[in-house]
């Protein structure tokens, strides 16, 4: 990092070469409001809820007060001093030059002493960083409730993301955007913050030290040790490698004869596995991103940067929520496929790592590697790697997609035709009746058996799966849709008799079935039109209820009541407004 001293720039974009951080501080606001707390996040950093009261916890969190040295020290090797990192990326396909925490500060690292997981705290929104470029390093109180409800959201239904601790708002950092605007901090937390661009800036730049220490940085510190990292593609016992849960073998650690199978092409092969679940787990609940430049894909796996996000209402796989999208790069049939992308530019990036094979262990490859001719033949040795790892992340997309699938049907397995036949048939029917893609899997899980057992019953049990304000998606009448409903229902019914056969008598079987359903099928998924009301609520009405009772709702998404207002938690959970369906962002957050 460099020193924090040098950072008093006012002046515009800055770079900040062989480094990945700078230490930097955080503005203070004198008046600042807490207004959220997620009770997951206090339990997962092992904060006792009671000190959420002090004011350490809230100067903490608004940027007040930071566990530093003296002012106008230069922080030493185990000094604590807040940071923001240096990073850069493609954005629409675009190399981007250098990006970096533009208004995100890390005020520290915390290991949770139960679990051992190790944690690092930011903030969003305070303040300048030498990374801001022409931008105010403020964040807005509407940006920063849709950050901090879907992150928590998000983490309550089992998908790998950043995390949100509080959100603080700042009524003197006024915001300039297309009006005047109050400010808010949000305090949030992940594994790892580094993302694809990380990697990217140093490429750009031809920095090849840098980039080897932070591979090395992200294998041993962020993923805990070599050994945590799969095995080799090829093993020597002839085990099935693209199997999810199978560790790493005695004989994958010791040299291999393939120059592909390296240390760093284990990490690399790692990074997108992990983003090969994440995005499954996306598509699997229909949530989209919106900004899938390479500086919003993370290292870790996690969802990150929440900027026009939204999970689909209708089913319609061209939908983006990012209203300058319009190429629909971002759109949530996409995601598969620009992770990828994304994936391969850090493949070029460990291009020269991954391509060294076992060289990249001995001294000789240091004096080798200094020259760029070897360089470059050893990036395009890397290509081969890539490719087999593109096939690798197909693979456990696939798997972890038809899990989570078959899981949301109720089955147990997912059987041979089973994805033409149901789940295919079931999306391609959504979409073409427009019907509401989440509601429809919670709406499946009150369904029995005995109440599907006649064509008759079935196109009656269709009706369920209709907006209250009538079908919207019309390619024929209301009776062809029923019929082309109830014909699925009809195929989902004998295999989830097939599955459950061995489960007791027929009721049993339903109430087992329905258990496991409503474990996985929310009943309530933060839709754009709810953040936007709690936004209006809290910030045009100055209400404050309203954000922990649909805080409450987001973090046990799976409840049937939260023990609020009943009404209100209907209408949040019901039908998605007509008027406010696929609504889009055009984000100046
Ligand atoms: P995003 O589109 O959210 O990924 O942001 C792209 C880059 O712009 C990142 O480096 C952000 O840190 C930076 N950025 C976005 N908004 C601001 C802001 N208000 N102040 C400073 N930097 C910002
Ligand atoms: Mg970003
Ligand atoms: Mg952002």
């Amino acid at each position: 990092g460099a020193s924090h001293k040098e950072n008093r720039v006012k002046l515009g974009p800055r770079m900040v070469k062989e480094a990945a951080y700078t230490y930097v501080r955080p503005d203070s606001f004198e008046k600042t409001e807490l207004v959220g707390v997620s009770k997951a996040a206090l339990r997962d950093l092992a904060i006792d809820p009671s000190t959420v009261e002090t004011d350490d916890f809230k100067d903490t969190v608004a940027g007040k007060r930071i566990i530093t040295l003296e002012e106008g020290q230069d922080p030493k090797d185990d000094d604590i001093y807040p940071w923001a990192q240096c990073y850069g990326g493609y954005q629409f396909g675009q190399w981007a030059g250098q990006l970096g925490d533009g208004r995100a500060i890390s005020l520290f690292e915390a290991t949770n002493p139960s679990t051992g997981i190790r944690y690092e705290l930011q903030l969003k929104g305070g303040g300048k960083t030498p990374y801001s470029r022409f931008a105010d390093g403020r964040a807005v109180v509407r940006s920063s409730i849709r950050e901090f409800v879907v992150s928590e959201a998000l983490n309550a239904l089992g998908i790998p993301t950043t995390r949100a601790l509080s959100l603080t708002l700042a009524p003197d950092a006024k915001v300039r955007r297309e009006r005047t605007e109050p400010g808010a901090i949000v305090a949030r937390f992940a594994q790892s913050w580094l993302r694809i661009g990380t990697f990217d800036l140093p490429r750009s730049r031809g920095d090849r030290a840098t980039i080897r220490k932070l591979a090395t940085y992200a294998a041993e510190e962020v993923f805990g040790g070599w050994d945590k990292l799969p095995a080799k593609m090829k093993s020597n016992d002839g085990d099935d490698l693209l199997n999810p849960s199978r560790g790493v073998g005695k004989n994958d650690l010791q040299g291999s004869d393939e120059f592909q199978e390296n240390r760093f092409a284990r990490l690399y092969r790692e990074i997108a596995r992990r983003n090969a679940k994440m995005v499954a787990y996306w598509q699997a609940y229909a949530f989209t991103n919106g900004v899938l430049n390479t500086d919003n894909t993370s290292i870790f796996g996690l969802s990150i940067d929440f900027g026009p996000f939204a999970f689909l209402d209708n089913f319609d796989p061209n939908y983006t929520p990012n209203h300058d999208d319009h190429m629909l790069r971002y759109s949530y049939k996409n995601q598969p496929s620009i992770i990828w992308w994304n994936l391969v530019r850090l493949g070029e990036s460990l291009g020269e790592l991954i391509g060294a094979g076992d060289r990249c262990d001995e001294r000789e490859f240091e004096e080798e590697g200094v020259r760029q001719d070897f360089a470059q033949e050893l990036v395009k040795r890397a290509e081969t790697l890539i490719e087999q790892t593109g096939e690798e992340y197909k693979a456990v997309f696939m798997a972890e997609y038809k899990k989570l699938m078959t899981a949301r049907l109720g089955l147990k397995q997912c059987k041979e035709g089973d994805f033409e036949n149901l789940y295919s048939e079931l999306l391609d029917t959504l979409e073409a009746l427009e019907l509401d893609f989440n509601h429809t899997f919670r709406r499946l899980s009150y369904l029995s058996t005995a109440d599907l057992d006649t064509e008759e019953k079935r196109k009656q049990a269709a009706g369920v799966f209709f907006h209250h304000d009538g079908l919207s998606g019309l390619v024929g009448s209301e009776a062809e849709a029923r019929k082309r409903l109830a014909a699925w229902l009809g195929q989902w019914r004998e295999r989830i008799i097939e599955d459950w056969t061995d489960d007791g008598a027929a009721e049993a079987r339903d109430e087992q079935r329905f258990q496991a359903m409503r474990a996985v099928n929310p009943k309530f998924v933060p839709r754009s039109w709810i953040l936007d009301e709690v936004i209006e609520r809290v910030e045009k009405k100055g209400e404050r209820e309203i954000l922990d009772r649909v805080m409450a709702m987001a973090l046990e998404p799976f409840r049937e009541n939260w023990g609020g207002d009943a009404d209100e938690e209907e209408r949040f959970c019901g039908d998605v407004p007509k008027f406010l369906r696929a609504m889009q962002c055009s984000c100046s957050s």
